[in-house]
């Protein structure tokens, strides 16, 4: 009751510190709220009384934030949250390919890519004979290309509220649900420092609404400091600083959600890492026969046994710099033989080197690949590495975690929510260790 009237305190400060004297109702019951991000409301009804008493989850991902920046940039924010909490200062290990959208998708869904299904940023789907691509927000906002049940839809689904301030994957209903709130993602303004501050004012001004409409878990996006690491390297001046700039940002959502006296578990995490580019594009169709195949990247889908059987013996010995392999026999490890969307044959890069089927089709310029790229198997590319810091009420002070598969984030994540998870790629014993209650079942839980 206390933290319901001080959260109508705090909602009318934030609204008052925005100049929005007039805010428009957004939700039925009355509720005063005009996010600084445009963000679309779901009504999904309130939240559960059981819901109501579970603790707040604040995830956050900063985009291409290679394990070893927070140590190289001094960066303090990062710092002081993996002392308060936990922290994997070796590193957590992405999924394979270490790219974005699989990778964020990997953290919220417990699945390998090729388990829900965004096996790359952009795929070709043989049995639907159509293409997913992250920059055609039509094929992004439809759920149908995606499998698992997203952190979001748990929870709702178990009559607990969430906010997606950014997120791959939220802007489409996937497994039955959408968020209660979810931002539209927007290439232009994504990194400006308006939009960026917003973010941080919709999450603390979400955790001020009445306790039935406040999300208990809300996601937080930012695409820096990727963005430099690819057109610039990730040892670059301009990478460094943006390093240090969502830094900043995170030590400015710490301090904000710590004023809000709210028990809020923060975890800070990427979805991989970044490296100099070493070499110049290697044009698979240059060395084999690409006829009658579909591509999209450097991923090949063969439509006969006998065209894919030809690439794999011509690309087979061929060079030092990939090894491929037939799509049944790609080595376990890496989690990437089960999808037709993976194509077939699988070319997989054996270090930095910029990988495509084709040059680009004629009136489209070709230049050299730009100088940081990522995608690469983690397990011999250690650069791919992600970081993660966590801090809060449940996780326990001042200890680090070995490197990890972010798939074990997900069991972690729903365990701080009290919620039942379903069985998924990751298992809870993995960080159990950085819970106070040691990842014990709790008597009553959330959708049981
Ligand atoms: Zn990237």
């Amino acid at each position: 009751m206390r933290l319901h009237v001080w959260g109508r305190l705090a909602l009318a400060s934030v609204l008052l510190a925005l100049g929005l004297a007039a805010a428009q109702p957004l939700s039925g019951q009355g509720t005063a709220f005009s996010p600084a991000l445009p963000l679309t409301h779901v009504e999904n009804g309130p939240n559960s009384a059981r819901a109501q008493g579970q603790h707040y989850v604040v995830l956050v991902s900063l985009d291409g934030f290679r394990w070893d920046y927070a140590k190289r940039e001094k960066a303090s924010h990062l710092l002081a949250l993996g002392k308060q909490g936990v922290w994997a200062p070796d590193g957590m290990v992405p999924s394979y390919p270490s790219l974005t959208f699989p990778n964020h998708f990997s953290i919220v869904t417990g699945l390998y890519p090729e388990h829900h299904g965004l096996v790359a940023n952009s795929f070709f789907d043989p049995a639907r004979q159509a293409r997913y691509a992250i920059s055609d927000s039509q094929a992004v906002s439809d759920g149908t290309w995606y499998t698992g049940t997203p952190l979001w839809s748990l929870a709702e689904s178990q009559g607990m509220r969430t906010a997606c301030i950014l997120w791959p994957g939220s802007e489409a209903q996937i497994s039955g649900f959408r968020p209660s709130y979810y931002a539209t993602f927007d290439s232009k303004t994504e990194a400006t420092p308006a939009a960026q501050q917003a973010r941080i004012d919709d999450a603390v001004a979400l955790l001020s609404l009445p306790i039935a409409d406040r999300p208990h878990f809300i996601t937080i996006y930012y695409s820096e400091p990727d963005h430099e690491g690819h057109q610039f390297g990730p040892d670059a001046p301009e990478t460094r600083a943006a390093e240090l700039k969502v830094d900043a940002l995170v030590g400015k959502l710490k301090a904000a959600l710590d004023a809000t006296g709210l028990p809020i578990n923060l975890v800070v995490v990427s979805d991989h890492g970044m490296i100099h580019v070493d070499s110049g594009w290697i044009t698979l169709d240059q060395i084999a026969d690409l006829t009658g195949f579909d591509v999209s990247g450097s991923l090949l889908y063969g439509k006969t046994e006998e065209d894919r059987a030809r690439v794999y013996n011509q690309l087979k010995k061929a060079s030092s710099q990939f090894v491929v392999y037939r799509l049944k026999d790609v080595p376990a490890s890496l989690n990437f033989n089960q999808n037709p969307r993976e194509g077939d044959p699988v070319v997989v890069a054996t270090g930095p080197y910029a990988i495509r089927a084709h040059v680009p089709p004629a009136g489209r310029q070709d230049s050299p690949p730009i100088p940081g790229m990522h995608g690469l198997d983690p397990a011999r590319i250690p650069e791919m590495k992600a970081s993660f810091f966590a801090a809060g009420p449940d996780i326990v002070e001042g200890k680090t975690v070995a490197p990890f598969g972010n798939v074990n984030l997900y069991p972690w994540l729903a365990h701080l929510l009290g919620l039942t998870a379903p069985s998924s790629d990751g298992s809870l014993n993995v960080l159990a260790g950085t819970l106070r209650d040691g990842g014990a079942e709790p008597d009553e839980k959330l959708g049981k």
